[in-house]
């Protein structure tokens, strides 16, 4: 049997035609209620990058999520939306308001859980190039994850859509370590694959309204495609969106990985678009991104970069009142308390940010290196 994919026209954000799209989507696989039943815990992933407007196109747009949060709560479900932004260094809550997020979650009667403070999992792999890494345990405590991923290009993997969008439950800081370990854009995107598979979407619904071209996936131009693409297979949706802005279907590593390891279909034709003709959805003249020099660097030099992007906390004695919340949280036990002044153990320190989110004072302050303040902005 093929592939149900869900391809509806909408041709802008107006909460209401969002609303009927997504509807629209849904009705394929027989309405939300397949997915969510009552009290159930549902984890909504968007896209939420970094500090970036609706309108920049670089952040899963708030009217999307507000319309997912209203099914899940027609199903009887509880809504929590949440991501790890990969640049979050002055606050995840910062991001969330500029992104439209926060207002559009909490008007809806959702929940905003934040990844880097529920607590984190030590996943093993059977990579050589990258042994471990860590994932937010809030993966393991939702029942369902909807996954809301945004259309765009991607200086390394030229596509960014369903299966990468699961990235951002590696927690904070943390994610420049995947890259430090896996610089190059096979190793990379067996890693990516990797953590999609330890959180495994029941239902991908892409905001493909304006998605991004060029340099994505922050640095590159809006662009009007006017879809939303949902299903239950994130692979398929990749196969096809990716396909849409102008690629080969296995000109994306990451699909072609997920395909390989039974995650998902990447055939087109096994993929069912309800009759539409795919190559007339085509936009070819989607501009790609530019050669990244993640592509050209050889992976020693780029390892080495990596290795200099650090980020490290410390305390502010003037706002700390030593509540000591940021030790006893501190998922690797990197911050110690003796003799009344604060160790760090930048050896153990795994970057995730959990402490600087979780001090109520502010009193975390975070060190950036030299390479980090480069890639990362001053702020
Ligand atoms: S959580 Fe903040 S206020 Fe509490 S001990 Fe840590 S730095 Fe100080
Ligand atoms: S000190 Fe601990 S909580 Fe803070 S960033 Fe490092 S690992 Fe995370």
């Amino acid at each position: 049997m093929k592939t149900k994919i869900s391809i509806i026209p909408c041709s802008h954000y107006e909460q209401i035609d969002i609303d009927k799209s997504i509807e629209e989507c849904l009705k394929r696989f027989g309405g939300i209620e397949q997915f969510v039943s009552a009290g159930k815990k549902v984890l909504i992933k968007p896209n939420i990058l970094m500090e970036k407007k609706p309108e920049e196109c670089v952040t899963t747009h708030p009217s999307i999520i507000r319309s997912v949060i209203k099914q899940v709560k027609k199903a009887g479900g509880i809504p929590f939306v949440g991501d790890s932004p990969g640049g979050a260094v002055s606050g995840i809550d910062k991001v969330l308001n500029i992104a439209g997020i926060k207002e559009a979650v909490l008007s809806e009667g959702g929940e905003i859980i934040n990844f880097e403070t529920e607590g984190i999992d030590k996943i093993d792999t059977d990579f050589n190039f990258l042994p471990h890494y860590y994932i937010s345990h809030i993966v393991k405590e939702v029942d369902v994850i909807i996954n809301l991923p945004k259309l765009k290009t991607h200086g390394l993997t030229k596509y960014t859509g369903a299966i990468k969008n699961m990235f951002g439950i590696v927690p904070g800081m943390h994610k420049p370590n995947v890259h430090r370990y896996a610089p190059g854009i096979r190793d990379f995107s067996e890693a990516i694959v990797d953590i999609f598979g330890r959180a495994i979407p029941v239902l991908n619904i892409m905001d493909a309204v304006y998605g991004m071209e060029g340099n994505g996936p922050s640095a590159g131009i809006p662009r009007f495609i006017g879809y939303i693409i949902a299903g239950t297979d994130a692979v398929a949706i990749d196969a096809v969106c990716s396909y849409i802005i102008g690629y080969k279907v296995d000109e994306i590593l990451t699909t072609v990985i997920a395909h390989k390891r039974n995650l998902g279909e990447m055939d087109l034709n096994n993929i069912d678009i309800e009759g539409k003709n795919l190559n007339s959805l085509r936009i070819p003249d989607f501009i790609k991104p530019e050669t990244s020099l993640s592509m050209i660097l050889p992976p020693k030099l780029l390892q080495f970069i990596y290795s200099k992007i650090k980020i490290k906390p410390a305390i502010n004695p003037s706002k700390c009142v030593k509540c000591l919340v940021c030790v006893k949280k501190c998922p690797v036990s990197a911050i110690n308390f003796l003799n009344n002044k604060f160790i760090f153990d930048y050896n153990v320190c795994i970057e995730c940010l959990c402490c600087h989110e979780l001090c109520k004072e502010k009193a975390i302050v975070l060190k950036k290196s030299l390479l980090a303040k480069l890639f990362l902005g001053r702020r």
